[in-house]
């Protein structure tokens, strides 16, 4: 239908970047399609509804040249191919019309740089410019230009670079890690609720802790999440050492990973040990120990969640109270813990989590008054 009615508005039509790339990767039913006009994305896109039986809606976006229409259960967005360049306070780009090859210049990595042809002369043609097919097969995250120049413009990519190796488990090219280092800095333009949602899809990844450690080593996790890389190294003294609480995490993360999908139990398995960082202490008699870190790790989570915007509801209550309750459901890939039942709970939570919420109450409270009380004083 797209193709008919690009050759009808006598305009080049490809379906570019995701679609492409996990259609060639066969990764499951798509979500949604990009579609570039050579021309106007918004014509374009109403001539598609009036062929399509239903007619739906075209929500039209005049600021941003672009339109979206709902139809098989996907959302088709159409866009105008375009030139982009980039002042240095903003990553809102200044936009004017271009070519297929300007359109896919703009594109953060080469995988995602892919276009099909959708015009009945040359129907399927791929038009790969950066070699992206190859990546594909290579696993390699790349920048089709200048990894500083893509960076820097939009600093939001540095984030998408490492969720996309983390959801695809592909490798990012040594240049552009590097890259990344160097251009850290540059997130203060960005917002944080962009940078949370690149955040969820890392920690929603088969094994989070892929794209965690990248974040880690990049730099990037400090930004956001302090508290937690607080957490790495180890300390000796009197040949006592403690483990290193911040790469333990990780292994949790991966382990409840394996066992829930659950994003807010990903969340709690992040942020076990967070208060483990100020608790630190070494006494000749017992050693390292962090008492009180369920506490004060809960009481961090209100204002970690609240610094980085994430919403400050009942998920984020949640979060707390298994935090709270650290030592127990979340630490259940410590070798200590083994309680079947709150091994079944985790299991459960993704269908369930408003029953495990309660659970959690009814634990805190009636196994432990004391705690409960402190926690809410
Ligand atoms: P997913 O749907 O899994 O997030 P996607 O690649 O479809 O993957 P979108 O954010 O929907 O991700 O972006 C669609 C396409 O737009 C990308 O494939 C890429 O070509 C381009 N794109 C998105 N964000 C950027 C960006 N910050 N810089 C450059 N190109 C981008």
């Amino acid at each position: 239908i797209i193709s008919e009615a690009a050759d009808e508005l006598s305009v080049e039509a490809y379906v570019i970047g995701g679609f492409v790339r996990d259609h060639i990767l066969e990764r499951g039913e798509p979500k949604d399609i990009d579609i570039v006009a050579v021309g106007s994305g918004i014509e374009l896109a109403k001539k598609v509804s009036e062929k399509l039986p239903h007619q739906p809606k075209v929500q039209v976006f005049k600021n941003f040249g672009t339109a979206m229409l709902r139809a098989f259960d996907m959302e088709i967005e159409f866009v105008g191919a375009r030139k982009e360049s980039y002042r240095s306070d903003s990553r809102k780009p200044i936009v004017e019309n271009g070519s297929l090859e300007d359109d896919q210049n703009r594109r953060d990595f080469t995988i995602n740089a892919l276009a099909l042809r959708l015009n009945k002369e040359g129907f399927g043609d791929l038009l790969d410019p950066f070699n992206g097919f190859q990546d594909l097969s290579d696993k390699i995250i790349r920048t089709p230009l200048d990894p500083d120049i893509t960076y820097s413009d939009d600093p939001l990519r540095m984030y998408r670079a490492i969720r996309f190796a983390s959801q695809l488990n592909f490798m990012i090219e040594a240049e552009s890690l590097k890259a990344i280092k160097r251009n850290r800095d540059r997130i203060k333009i960005i917002s944080k609720e962009r940078i949370v949602d690149e955040l969820n899809k890392i920690l929603l990844s088969q094994k989070p802790s892929k794209g965690l450690a990248l974040l880690y080593k990049a730099g990037l996790l400090k930004k956001i999440l302090p508290e937690l890389t607080a957490l790495q190294g180890i300390d000796e003294v009197e040949g006592q050492k403690h483990k290193d609480n911040f790469w333990h995490t990780l292994e949790v993360v991966d382990n409840i990973s394996e066992n829930t999908d659950d994003l807010w139990l990903r969340w709690a398995a992040l942020l076990h040990d967070i208060g483990k960082a100020p608790t630190k202490k070494f006494s000749k008699k017992v050693g390292w120990t962090f008492h009180g870190h369920e506490f004060i790790g809960a009481k961090m989570v209100f204002k970690l969640f609240k610094r980085i915007r994430l919403p400050l509801n009942e998920k984020m209550k949640f979060v707390q109270k298994m935090v709270l309750m650290s030592s127990r459901p979340i630490a259940i890939a410590d070798d200590s813990v083994t309680d079947s039942a709150v091994r079944r709970l985790i299991f459960d939570a993704g269908e369930n989590i408003e029953d495990l919420m309660t659970l959690c109450e009814a634990d805190i409270t009636t196994k432990n008054p004391k705690r409960f009380k402190k926690y809410h004083n």
